[in-house]
């Protein structure tokens, strides 16, 4: 029997989980509810070419394009051909994608794409609906919720499974043949952000922790639209709308994109700047619906988030937003097959970077990557030769002293890191930062002897760090690192 532990529920650890076969034991680890994850939250949908007129190597130059030609083109090849055999057995086995009155697949348009091919669940509630199927198909795996992955075990330079503290505080290690991260990114690292409230980094950290490679930590991609209100964001407003005919607008009227060749439905990147520019000139940003028919029935989910929050939008047709932390292109470095450069350790989802999204990432290209990068685990370690054997001796270090941690507050941390290593940078501003950051210990703590707390600031710091320095090491600005002057 193998063993293997998988950390994280959201679409790639639960995908993964489902497609394992029953010669393995499974243990997924998640740390709050199955329920809480980015990939619930996912609104716009899935890219996947098959639409009549749509080809496979459409939607590859559509990524590579987002992606400014710095993605690994095989990985990019990967995606789209893969993603759409996997989304067709999904639809055979009776995943509920939107139809047409005709009774065909209803694909939507988004920014970058060159024609209409993404799929919607239950209009904007895609990533709810597909992750809830996906995790209905999990069989024999044992679940243990809340309870948080704080290290990895690691033998003869093997990955043997993980630290982790369970439901009840306690500290157990659980030993695997085979360990996937699937933690997904890091946009808690900012103080406005669309992700979910565990999504803090932990995967990159331990990651880094452990001298695991990683890549491309300069690319954090910002979404110009999360519905914000008297400073805090509400969630996601998402691009979809802008597909359906909304544009940016400041308190004036005035059409924000109106001179950039696809307005409003430019590339994420160019979109944030421009957003982030109007703003520092004083205004207010909103997004005008009032092109769009029948809103509501449209985007129920986001309707539903508008009237919680009370914002008036069927009166105004106005919708107010902020750019925020969205989505991170960079992370732990794999190979097509999804294995890391630990043996015996995976990555998948948006934790990994295989380099499919390049600079910049093309909308709704996730849940797709999600798919076929847990598919590649599934298939490596069913087919994997490698010895199994869970009483390998992990060697624990000795118990030390507690080192008593100096971190930054929260709250500091998220604001150097918006003014720092946000949409705009300076060579100075990372400089700078990279310096503030040298004044704490986050690098020498040990991971098991931190409360939650300071393991999430601490996980953060370690993302912050690399990102600054990623940025700093490229030797221009690229799609999503756009350093000033550069
Ligand atoms: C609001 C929003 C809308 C989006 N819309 C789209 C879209 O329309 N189309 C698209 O393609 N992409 C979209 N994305 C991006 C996409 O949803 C994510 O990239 C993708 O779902 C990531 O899936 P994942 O399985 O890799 O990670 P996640 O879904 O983020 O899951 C990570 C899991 O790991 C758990 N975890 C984290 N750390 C630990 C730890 N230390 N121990 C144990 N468990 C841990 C988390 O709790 C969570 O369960 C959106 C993202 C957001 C936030």
């Amino acid at each position: 029997m193998k063993k293997v532990v998988i950390v994280g529920a959201g679409l790639a650890g639960s995908y993964l989980a489902a497609h394992l076969p029953a010669d393995c034991a499974v243990t997924l680890v998640t740390k709050k509810t199955r329920g809480d994850s980015n990939s619930m939250l996912a609104q716009g949908g899935i890219a996947v070419a098959v639409a009549t007129g749509d080809s496979a190597a459409q939607h590859a130059d559509d990524t590579l394009k987002a992606g400014k030609y710095h993605n690994n083109a095989a990985a990019v090849s990967q995606l789209v051909t893969t993603g759409p055999v996997l989304v067709k057995e999904l639809l055979a086995q009776g995943m509920p994608f939107d139809k047409t009155s005709n009774g065909e697949l209803a694909f939507g348009l988004e920014g970058a794409h060159s024609c209409h091919r993404i799929l919607h669940a239950q209009g904007d509630q895609t990533g709810h609906a597909l992750t809830q199927f996906v995790q209905g198909m999990i069989q024999n795996v044992e679940w243990k919720e809340n309870t948080t992955v704080v290290d990895l075990l690691i033998a003869n330079g093997e990955c043997r499974g993980v630290m982790l503290r369970d439901a009840q505080g306690q500290l157990r290690p659980e030993y695997a043949d085979f360990t996937v991260l699937a933690t997904g990114g890091l946009g808690h690292l900012y103080p406005l952000t669309t992700n979910d409230a565990t999504i803090t980094g932990d995967g990159i950290a331990l990651a880094q922790r452990n001298g695991v490679k990683l890549a491309d930590m300069a690319y954090v991609q910002f979404h110009p639209t999360l519905l914000t209100k008297n400073g805090k964001c509400y969630g996601l407003i998402t691009e979809a709308i802008r597909g359906a005919g909304a544009i940016l607008v400041d308190e004036n009227g005035t059409h924000i994109m109106q001179d950039f060749p696809q307005k409003d439905l430019a590339p994420r990147d160019v979109v944030t700047r421009q957003l982030k520019a109007w703003q520092q000139k004083g205004h207010q940003l909103f997004l005008d619906i009032s092109a769009i028919k029948d809103f509501r029935k449209k985007f129920p989910g986001v309707s539903r988030n508008l009237d919680k929050h009370r914002i008036n939008f069927e009166e105004t047709a106005l919708i107010p937003i902020k750019p925020g932390a969205h989505f991170c292109m960079g992370g732990i470095k794999t190979d097509l097959n999804a294995q890391t450069s630990l043996k015996r350790l995976f990555a998948i989802g948006e934790v990994a970077c295989n380099g499919v999204h390049g600079a910049n990432r093309l909308a709704s290209n996730s849940l797709l990557d999600c798919l076929v990068s847990a598919h590649k685990a599934a298939a490596t370690i069913s087919t994997s030769a490698m010895k199994t054997d869970q009483t390998v001796a992990v060697k624990t270090q000795p118990a030390e002293p507690k080192i008593i941690p100096h971190l930054p507050e929260q709250t500091q941390l998220l604001e150097m890191a918006w003014k720092s290593i946000g949409v705009v940078r300076t060579k100075e501003t990372l400089k700078e930062f990279l310096n503030w950051l040298a004044r704490f210990n986050y690098q020498n703590l040990r991971p098991e002897q931190l409360s939650a707390q300071e393991l999430s600031i601490a996980n953060l710091c370690v993302c912050a760090e690399l990102i600054a320095n990623s940025a700093l090491a490229q030797p221009r600005s690229l799609g999503a690192n756009y350093i000033e002057g550069e």
